[in-house]
């Protein structure tokens, strides 16, 4: 890895921050609060939040086993996301390259702020191969994406490829693990000790069943997360959120009861879709949804949304034509899924 001051925006790394009344003064023992232009009244909402959310760092920390220190939190994944292209990424100059298809969002905040996006094509079992990527960079690349398990596609990339990747390239790899709940392949927070150049991305937005409350978690070296944390907005976690996700780590061991049957319910949906007329072939995954190939992806998406049914159509991403992204919802709702497939099924082969 070059060294950080070398990747970082010249005009990041000199940045002397926004400092809040809240980072002048952060004790504990004061009790008349006439710093901040804040409303007296209307307890608890009238005191802006805890710009560090330094008590949820401090219940996340053991759960995750990585120090408060390598947490940064943000409105979403999609915050760290962004942070990363404006920390590092000079626009009109420097690139990033990532595996295809993945998810769009890296696209979308790399267009955003003008980087070169450079996508290399999985294999045929959705999988990468470092030197591919290492070949699609240059000394401009400053970002590497990888989505493990990925999305549209659901599988795990390569872990040995991964490690590969971080030993070789000269930038930051980031590797989202949004769905890293529902996968038994062991998190890379085991090793983020060892890489300074890693940045994990996970959420509150799927195993923890908290997607309104926009809450998203980077982890990374110290110095990287002091970067994230010098250009984010002051207050970017509200106190709603954080109270909120505080409450949702007290009762954390009620997320593994939510994975399990979600993973239950993955293995019972998977088979029967085998045996629908309509399905040509259903990829393997390791998160909460599957990719299946299926007859005519666009008429049976219309035909199930008639049905009150909606599913992700994602026929027009390259590999994956003719393709639905299926989420796993509750044993309910994956019934009538399959009833409904079922009647499409008869009624088509008519
Ligand atoms: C759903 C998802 C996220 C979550 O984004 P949030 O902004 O945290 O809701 C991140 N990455 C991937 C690949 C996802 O599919």
């Amino acid at each position: 890895m070059k060294p950080l001051q070398e990747l970082t925006r010249p005009n990041i790394w000199a940045l002397k921050p926004y400092s809040s009344a809240r980072d002048e003064y952060s004790g504990k023992s004061a009790s008349v609060f006439l710093d901040a232009n804040e409303n007296p009244y209307n307890i608890p909402n009238n005191r802006y939040p805890d710009p560090l959310q330094r008590e949820l760092k401090g219940l996340i920390s053991p759960v995750k086993k990585v120090a408060p220190e390598q947490i940064f939190l943000g409105n979403g994944s999609d915050e760290a996301i962004d942070l990363a292209f404006r920390a590092f990424c000079r626009p009109g100059i420097d690139n990033v390259v990532a595996i295809h298809p993945t998810y769009g969002m890296y696209q979308v905040c790399a267009d955003i702020n003008d980087v070169e996006y450079r996508k290399v094509l999985l294999d045929e079992k959705f999988q990468f191969k470092a030197a591919d990527l290492l070949n699609a960079s240059d000394n401009n690349t400053k970002l590497i994406f990888l989505c493990s398990p990925n999305n549209p596609t659901g599988n795990n990339l390569d872990s040995k490829e991964i490690i590969t990747l971080l030993n070789e390239f000269q930038g930051i790899v980031i590797v989202d693990e949004a769905y890293a709940d529902f996968s038994d392949q062991p998190s890379f927070t085991g090793i983020l000790d060892e890489y300074p150049n890693l940045i994990i991305l996970q959420t509150f937005s799927k195993a923890w069943g908290c997607a309104a409350i926009r809450l998203g978690m980077a982890f990374a070296s110290p110095e990287i997360i002091g970067i994230f944390t010098k250009i984010k907005y002051p207050y970017n976690i509200n106190r709603l959120t954080q109270q909120e996700a505080i409450s949702m780590m007290q009762r954390h061991y009620e997320v593994q009861r939510w994975v399990n049957s979600v993973l239950e319910e993955r293995t019972r949906l998977m088979k029967a879709f085998a045996q629908l007329p309509c399905c040509k072939r259903i990829f393997p995954t390791d998160a909460n949804f599957f990719l299946t190939r299926v007859t005519h992806a666009k008429a049976i998406y219309d035909y199930l949304v008639g049905q009150g049914i909606i599913v992700r159509n994602r026929s027009n991403v390259t590999l994956c034509e003719d393709c639905l992204r299926i989420t796993i919802g509750t044993r309910p709702e994956n019934d009538k899924l399959l009833e409904a497939l079922r009647n499409y099924s008869t009624s088509d082969t008519k």
